[in-house]
């Protein structure tokens, strides 16, 4: 019988790879700032255009790529923030995988431009379905802007598996959310089309957390606080009259990372108990700091899942930490519900 093993070329690689990283503009959103943030940027542009399906740019002003470093930038498998698997678990950085870009180009029209901080000159960059067309040298602030076009326009298939702007807005919104919560010493701003949606200023987290919801967000904020050998608690949680039958603002962050778990919302839920109406969730942004070598945040591309070492203790001082906070701030129950 004959040989019918290929490889696949590189950009058809690419643009597999690319379908689990990206899976709407939102997914650029979230690597593209990451990346911002891993650069060291305390300045952070996002605009936005029909939702993101038109395009989504990200200027920061951290370290910038040499010309080398740009055109590597893309390649797949292409980081500067790891070396080895061990690396894996002492992980600092939001990125490590080196696909983002990669993936982005493949399946879509990405032009970069960045200058480091000690070059007169910086360097733009075009590419388009994974086919780099020019580099040049230009003159740029310091600092890297990235903005990509047309997601999927090599993937109609994708392409039409959109939604409407107003629904991929939402979630670029909800990454755009997380990630200026996540870092609150960080200045961002958002336009999307022709209007400015958020400026917000370097801050701290009950701050933010106004400039993002509403001020009278603020007055209903209890702060946890808690330091252990396992873990280190801090945030704060709304207080329980101020529960909503919807699902809202429930934020959890572990090493300045946000992610998604029901087990740890299950523990919040726990300490709140008797303290709300049937059916209502309160609001929370908690952080929790572990050390890097006790979480696996390796498991899904999108890093939005976590596997601590220890769950039950992380489970158990969030708890006791929340209730603690909920006592402190004499927080009762809400005996009668019907009176
Ligand atoms: P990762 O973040 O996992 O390393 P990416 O594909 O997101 O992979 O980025 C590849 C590399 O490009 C990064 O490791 C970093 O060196 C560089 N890079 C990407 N975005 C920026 C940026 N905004 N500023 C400076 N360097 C960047
Ligand atoms: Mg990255």
């Amino acid at each position: 019988m004959a040989d019918r093993i290929q490889l696949l070329p590189e950009h058809v690689a690419n643009q597999i790879a690319a379908g689990e990283v990206v899976q709407r503009p939102a997914s650029v959103v979230k690597e593209l700032m990451e990346n911002a943030i891993d650069a060291g940027a305390d300045q952070i542009q996002l605009v936005v255009r029909d939702g993101g399906k038109a395009l989504v740019q990200v200027v920061d002003n951290g370290a910038g790529m040499s010309p080398a470093d740009a055109r590597l930038s893309i390649q797949r498998h292409a980081t500067s923030k790891i070396r080895e698997a061990e690396d894996l678990f002492r992980i600092h950085t939001k990125g490590f995988r080196g696909e983002a870009l990669a993936s982005i180009a493949a399946i879509a029209r990405l032009e970069l431009q960045t200058r480091p901080g000690e070059a007169d000159l910086g360097t733009h960059l075009k590419v388009s379905g994974g086919k780099e067309l020019s580099v040049e040298e230009t003159v740029a602030p310091k600092g890297t802007s990235i903005s990509v076009k047309n997601l999927f326009f090599n993937i109609p298939a994708r392409r039409n598996f959109l939604k409407s702007p107003r629904v991929e807005f939402r979630h670029v919104l909800d990454e755009f959310q997380r990630i200026a919560l996540a870092h609150p010493e960080v200045g961002f701003s958002l336009h999307h089309d022709e209007a400015e949606l958020y400026q917000l200023p370097a801050s701290n987290l009950r701050k933010r957390i106004g400039h993002l919801f509403g001020n009278r967000m603020q007055d209903r904020l209890v702060p946890v606080e808690e330091d252990t050998q396992v873990v280190r608690v801090s945030g704060f949680v709304c207080k329980p009259e101020f529960a909503r039958k919807s699902r809202g603002e429930q934020f959890f962050f572990v090493n300045s990372r946000f992610v998604k778990s029901s087990y740890l919302h299950h523990a919040v839920l726990n300490a709140f108990e008797g303290l709300l109406r049937p059916e209502t969730v309160p609001g929370y942004f908690l952080f929790l700091e572990v050390p890097p070598e006790s979480i696996d945040i390796n498991i899904h591309p999108t890093k939005t899942e976590i596997k601590f070492e220890d769950e039950k203790t992380v489970y158990a001082i969030l708890r006791s930490a929340i209730k603690h906070s909920l006592g402190q701030f004499s927080i009762r129950p809400v005996l009668d519900f019907d009176s």
